[in-house]
């Protein structure tokens, strides 16, 4: 590797560093990496989306993937590319945090401490 690879290499590192990341698994890893969202299933077919919560609170956070379940998300990515996850995440328990996963960043709600549900949108 030459000196601008090594150099690229390094830049991507640095300004990539912040990014979420997709990862395909058969199963949610047992210890799972900050900023990934691993997406379960089989190749073209994924039915759970798992990551840990960005607030830093440390809970593995499980959504549904499929259709039929209410509620449930749209994520998208191959292997390494930046994550997006449609609509917000609001969790009811625990942290209670709101965001969305959009393009490899995690982008905070306003509404941070819902008192309801997270609404259908
Ligand atoms: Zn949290």
């Amino acid at each position: 590797m030459n000196f601008f690879e090594r150099l690229k290499q390094w830049l991507d590192r640095l300004f990539g560093r912040d990014l979420w990341l997709v990862e395909h698994c058969e199963d949610p890893p047992e210890v799972p990496r900050p900023r990934r969202v691993y997406l379960v299933g089989d190749p073209g077919l994924q039915w759970a989306a798992a990551f840990l919560c960005p607030c830093g609170c440390g809970e593995l956070v499980k959504l549904s993937l499929m259709r039929d379940d209410d509620p449930s998300w749209i994520a998208w990515g191959e292997p390494g590319a930046k994550a997006s996850l449609h609509p917000s995440i609001w969790r009811v328990r625990g942290c209670r945090s709101h965001f969305f996963i959009k393009e490899g960043k995690v982008v905070w709600a306003k509404e941070a401490r819902p008192d309801r549900r997270l609404p259908a949108n």
